[in-house]
């Protein structure tokens, strides 16, 4: 089966070369074949976009989001079936797929709340003078987003750019094509005109079309950091609007203070849920002094969990060699490996969770984003020494403190290098109106992606100044 790409609110295939065919990685059945979107395809979504706009961006805001409450309404109706395209495309629990969708409504809402959040401000700046502010979109807007959440990081993006009068480009993650799809007549069945929404399937070929296409005015991208700052730098250099949100290497740190059994299952459900394939996912756990009795308690609750129940795939054969060959040069150089999860049985492609004790700083397992189920334990003395390790990381994602004290969870919450910070929570995502954003190599471009800074990044703002006096007088008067 050809994935197709959406456009002008229809279906259609188009395309240069075939990517390889897409296996689901729960048990490894034949998904489809992406066709990799060259420039003319992408152009296509332009034009598309482009003459949308003309007339979208003239509804006013509270007619705009009437289609977003209708949206969020079929994606509830819809929620089984999208939760079951998500699994099969990309191996998470039909549980943690649910929770995304819901994530993602909950976004759909925040953007249906514009009306009551885009009304400008006004002011008397000098005698008979006003000043007042109006929000306009940019255009055509594009979105290019990973795999790890085929539903979730596109509604980031597309419920507040086109609540706000764009119209949208989705590039999505060549991975998991096909939930944008579901998403995209779902949109068309809540009233969205052709054309507000476009899906573009591809890679790298697809991202570079959307970068220097001058039509395309901001791009959001969501991914790993590498291609985060070349996405950045290239869209840039194009005079885009750029926001890019990369990788991450998120620090747990836990005090002797802290509660075993509520700290336990949450470490591990940040650790190792999604199969450590998320952005927020806790990566090295620090243990500040003696932690034994926390650290047991965490390693009987991965234990307690089981590949294809309540622990999703990786999502591919090489990701899966990928993140194996860390464990197996732990192994190699005499890690104290206290649950190895490699050796899992196919068709699927599953890791179980892996706990690895006494890393040391230096270790590749301390700094690098492995992006799969695998904790490692580095042991310090005091909470400076393992917020030096935690500020010494260059991504600043998220940081988390598990302890009963509220002095120490503020002394941490106040030097932690990071755009998240957690308090006994392994995944401390800000829910709106907050935004979702990281630091330092997590992030490139200003604001956050989500929240109030969403409607900065796809609006732009005309300051108006106007003088009704019968008077003459100084325009400056
Ligand atoms: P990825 O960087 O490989 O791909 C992301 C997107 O970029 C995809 O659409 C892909 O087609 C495209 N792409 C890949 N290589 C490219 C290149 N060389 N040039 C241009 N475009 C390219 O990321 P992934 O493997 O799909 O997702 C996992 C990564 O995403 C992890 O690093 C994870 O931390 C990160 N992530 C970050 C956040 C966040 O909010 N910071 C959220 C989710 C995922």
């Amino acid at each position: 089966m050809i994935v197709h790409h959406y456009l002008h609110g229809t279906r259609v295939q188009a395309g240069s070369r075939s990517l390889d065919s897409l296996a689901s990685p729960v048990d490894g059945s034949p998904l489809g074949t992406v066709q990799v979107a060259d420039f003319s395809v992408v152009d296509q979504a332009v034009q598309s976009a482009r003459q949308a706009f003309q007339s979208w961006s003239l509804v006013p805001v509270k007619d705009r989001v009437q289609v977003l409450y209708k949206f969020k309404m079929l994606v509830e109706n819809h929620i089984g079936d999208l939760a079951k395209q998500v699994t099969a495309e990309n191996g998470k629990t039909l549980a943690e797929s649910t929770a995304g969708l819901a994530r993602g409504v909950e976004i759909v809402e925040y953007a249906a709340s514009l009306p009551q959040l885009l009304a400008g401000d006004i002011l008397e700046v000098s005698s008979g003078v006003d000043c007042y502010t109006r929000r306009f979109p940019l255009g055509v807007v594009a979105g290019i987003t990973p795999f790890n959440f085929p539903a979730m990081v596109p509604m980031w993006m597309f419920p507040m750019a086109i609540a706000c009068g764009n119209s949208f480009i989705l590039k999505p993650s060549e991975q998991v094509p096909f939930t944008p799809l579901m998403l995209a007549d779902l949109l068309k069945e809540a009233g969205l005109p052709e054309g507000v929404f476009n899906v573009v399937q591809g890679d790298r070929e697809t991202v570079e079309a959307v970068l220097d296409h001058p039509g395309i005015s901001a791009v959001a991208f969501v991914g790993s950091t590498p291609v985060a700052k070349a996405v950045y730098e290239r869209g840039i250099a194009g005079n885009k609007r750029m926001l890019t949100l990369g990788g991450a290497k998120n620090h747990l740190v836990i005090v002797p203070d802290a509660d075993p059994a509520v700290t336990a299952k949450n470490v591990v459900s940040s650790a190792v849920g999604c199969a450590g394939q998320r952005c927020m996912a806790a990566s090295v756990l620090i243990a500040v002094g003696d932690c034994d009795a926390i650290l047991d308690a965490i390693e009987s609750e991965m234990r307690s969990l089981t590949c294809g129940k309540e622990m999703g795939a990786i999502i591919s054969a090489k990701a899966k060699h990928r993140i194996e060959g860390y464990i197996t040069r732990a192994v190699e150089r005499g890690a104290k490996i206290r649950l190895d999860g490699r050796f899992q049985p196919g068709p699927g492609h599953y890791i179980a969770p892996t706990l690895i004790d006494g890393i040391c700083h230096e270790d590749e397992c301390a700094h690098d984003e492995i992006f799969g189920p695998v904790l490692s334990i580095l042991r310090v003395k005091t909470l400076d020494e393992a917020l030096a390790i935690e500020n010494a990381n260059p991504y600043g994602n998220a940081a988390c403190i598990y302890t009963t004290s509220g002095a120490t969870a503020r002394y941490f919450e106040m030097r932690a290098e990071a755009g998240m910070i957690g308090v006994n929570i392994g995944v401390p995502v800000p829910r709106d109106p907050f935004g979702f954003g990281g630091w330092n190599a997590s992030k490139f471009g200003p604001g956050d992606i989500t929240g109030r800074d969403a409607i900065s990044f796809w609006t732009k703002t005309k300051k108006i100044t106007t003088k009704w006096t019968a008077k003459s007088t100084n325009w400056m008067s």
